[in-house]
């Protein structure tokens, strides 16, 4: 591989005690919490009613916008009302979730063949709708509504669509597995994603040591034209950009996302989710989460969403002590789970129970520039440090601060032990939130002059107000769910794995 990116690391994978064990099905728990808010975009609208009985795969929430993904009931059900939870996603929100009773005879959805069948006659606005339908996000993390990122596509000419397969945080293994398991489906899924973008070219892309899942995966590449690369394992490999770069080469301009420079970027699990909605009108109600650390038995669970993380949990044989802290998410971007109640959502991909680490004390900067040779960013982190402590917005944009993907590089070897990604991370939140207050007033502001232009032109106020089309306001509400959301997230782009 001719190209690298700047910094990054060389981590122990602690991949062996999951990476070779088949994925085992977690048991149907008898209540099931489904989260209203697993994407980036706008909040869903419950369809359903307190009392209900719906069918597996049967609608529970949809939403009104353009930025939302349906959610589905993962098995047959009771619905028993909505209640407010911490869910397993990255900073552990508390969302709204539709409360599921299980029937006793509940099965898991029907397994699919896995010798996928090429679905090549299904149109393009076809295989959308159903991608849309089906729920179907990123599930490499960010959670971002696929068929939102591939219309994306569409308005840009796409030149290479990357499936990211580079699973490069520690622990993690839940797509390694997948391709060793379901290769066929992520190949036929990349076909799929390829042909509805028009890109020239596919790249299936594995870490170098990812041997098993390169041997499944290799054949159906063959059969269906797309490229095997495999890259060096260095972490943050899996990021958007860090693996665009590695890659082909291309640098992704500072502000800017892959899909500016003609790269589209989907990771594997979305790819085979996308062959299930399309080929077989699947829905999105399961995912493979791996639960690694210190657990009896740890491998990879195919779960289903809204499962209790205690549930998931203890079919890998964990211990709920003291001394062990939950983690959501790998060894360097996971969030500390201290509610085993939080239902897996549809970016839950890992689990970790590990030892309690001692508080530390944080110390001064010594400017040793330690973080500086390993930010696969580029950027300065103790300057942004400064500007982040101090909430300095002119200072954090000169400084790119948007441009952290927050991999945790920089506070793995600080000597300071200063926690520079969560200092960044809230900083960001801050800009935000502040961003979103100021769109807020200015589009009062300029509502209420209109109204007062109309006023003193003695025309219809109430009627022209009516007729008004709601789509704008409804964008507007759509980009600033989507931005406040993207700023809350702990990883902004794909990071460890892509949507
Ligand atoms: S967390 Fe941000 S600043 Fe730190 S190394 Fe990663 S990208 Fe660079
Ligand atoms: S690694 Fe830590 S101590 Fe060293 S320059 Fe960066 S922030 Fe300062």
């Amino acid at each position: 591989m001719p190209f690298r990116f700047n910094g990054g690391l060389k981590l122990n994978g602690h991949k062996s005690a999951t990476a070779d064990v088949p994925i085992r099905r977690a048991a149907i728990p008898p209540m099931l919490y489904v989260p209203l808010q697993q994407h980036i975009g706008r909040r869903l609208t419950p369809r359903v009613s307190t009392g209900q009985q719906v069918a597996a795969g049967e609608l529970l929430a949809s939403c009104d916008g353009y930025v939302g993904a349906p959610i589905h009931a993962p098995v047959a059900a009771t619905v028993t009302g909505v209640v407010e939870r911490a869910v397993a996603a990255r900073g552990a929100p508390r969302q709204q979730c539709i409360a599921l009773a299980t029937s006793a005879d509940a099965a898991w959805p029907g397994s699919i063949a896995s010798e996928a069948e090429t679905v090549a006659a299904v149109p393009a606005a076809q295989m959308l709708a159903a991608i849309e339908s089906c729920g179907v996000l990123g599930l490499g993390g960010a959670g971002f509504p696929t068929h939102v990122k591939v219309r994306e596509g569409l308005h840009r000419a796409v030149d290479t669509l990357i499936i990211n397969g580079a699973e490069c945080e520690p622990y993690i293994t839940c797509d390694n597995r997948l391709l060793q398991e379901r290769a066929a489906e992520i190949a036929h899924g990349a076909h799929m994603l390829a042909r509805l973008v028009n890109a020239h070219r596919t790249i299936v892309a594995l870490e170098e040591d990812m041997t098993a899942a390169a041997a499944a995966i290799r054949p159906w590449c063959e059969q269906l034209g797309l490229t095997l690369e495999m890259v060096p394992a260095i972490y943050p490999v899996g990021g958007e950009k860090q693996l665009t770069r590695v890659l082909l080469g291309r640098e992704i301009p500072r502000g800017s996302l892959p899909i500016h420079i003609g790269v589209l970027v989907q990771n594997v699990a979305t790819a085979a989710a996308v062959y299930r909605a399309v080929a077989h009108g699947g829905k999105l109600v399961s995912r493979v989460v791996t639960i690694a650390g210190d657990v009896a038995s740890p491998g990879n669970f195919d779960t289903l969403i809204g499962t209790p993380v205690r549930a998931v949990l203890a079919q890998a044989g964990g211990r709920f002590e003291d001394d062990l802290q939950v983690w959501c998410g790998g060894s360097m971007m996971g969030t500390p789970l201290d509610d085993l109640d939080a239902p897996v959502t549809k970016t839950t991909n890992a689990l970790l129970v590990l030892p309690r680490a001692p508080a530390r004390v944080p110390l001064p900067c010594i400017r040793c520039g330690a973080c500086v040779d390993v930010c696969p960013a580029s950027l300065q982190p103790q300057a942004l440090l400064d500007a982040a402590v101090a909430l300095e917005s002119e200072a954090l944009r000169k400084l790119h601060l948007f441009d952290c993907i927050e991999c945790g590089c920089c506070d793995y070897v600080c000597p300071s032990t200063i926690p520079l990604a969560a200092t960044y991370h809230r900083a960001k939140v801050h800009l935000e939130e502040a961003r979103v207050a100021q769109l807020a007033s200015v589009a009062v502001r300029d509502r209420h002059q209109r109204r007062q232009a109309r006023l003193a032109q003695g025309r219809d106020v109430l009627v022209e107000e009516l007729i008004t089309p709601p789509a704008a306001g409804d964008e507007l509400r759509d980009a600033l769910a989507a931005a406040v959301a993207r700023a809350r997230q702990r990883k902004p782009d794909d990071g460890a794995g892509t949507i």
